[in-house]
């Protein structure tokens, strides 16, 4: 035996894989850009669970896990959730840590669709995460998607504008994003979050 081993310093193996978390207020196209960018880098997209109901165009077990709330509650006791938040205080949404792990051990990249109080968790948990925010061209326009949706009635629309600005203002304060962009262009969107995930995947700097 020799009398002292070596110990080398321990590296984050090549294939660790990379967490990328797309944010954004709603009506921003956070959605079509995440499932572009999902297809092209090959993602994994995490699958959220969450207590609000689902709409005709969730997919249940696809879009989302809809759960009770004591389920979630569950969740959270059990330490199944990497991070979790109320969102507009009305329902819950986390993300099922056992999958995610098991994906960025294999190397994967992983996309998270989750809102500024959840990605500010990962931010503290999992530093090397990579956090996009998407910000709309201008006010107009983020109110026009909103409408256009054809969701919500008026009443809910202000609700989602107002807190669409709370949102971009505490992501902006918050310093935990690594890269801020005005989707004014899908496509355009599209290519600068894979170029910033491949440059991360590569090991270029922050
Ligand atoms: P929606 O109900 O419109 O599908 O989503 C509402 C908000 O919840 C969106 O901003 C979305 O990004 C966020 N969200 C979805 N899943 C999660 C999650 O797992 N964690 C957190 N913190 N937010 C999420």
């Amino acid at each position: 035996m020799p009398d002292h081993e070596p110990n080398p310093a321990p590296r984050r193996p090549p294939s660790a894989g990379l967490l990328l978390v797309i944010s954004g207020p709603s009506g921003v196209g956070k959605t079509t850009i995440t499932r572009q960018v999902v297809d092209r880098l090959g993602a994994v997209f995490s699958v959220s669970a969450t207590t609000r109901p689902p709409t005709a165009a969730d997919t249940p077990g696809v879009d989302y896990h809809f759960v009770s709330d004591e389920e979630f509650q569950r969740m959270i006791a059990a330490g199944d959730l990497l991070e979790y938040a109320r969102v507009f205080g009305k329902f819950s949404y986390g993300t099922p840590r056992r999958p995610v792990e098991e994906a960025l051990a294999q190397g994967r990249v992983v996309l998270l669709e989750i809102d500024v109080q959840g990605a500010l968790q990962v931010r503290a948990n999992l530093p090397e995460a990579l956090l996009v925010f998407i910000l709309p061209p201008d006010d107009a326009t983020l109110l026009e998607r909103l409408r256009k949706r054809g969701r919500e009635g008026e009443e809910e629309i202000a609700r989602r504008f107002a807190e669409a600005k709370r949102e971009i203002a505490t992501a902006e304060g918050s310093g935990a994003y690594d890269l801020f962009l005005v989707n004014d262009e899908v496509e355009k969107s599209v290519a600068e979050v894979c170029f910033a995930a491949r440059k991360r995947l590569q090991g270029g700097v922050r």
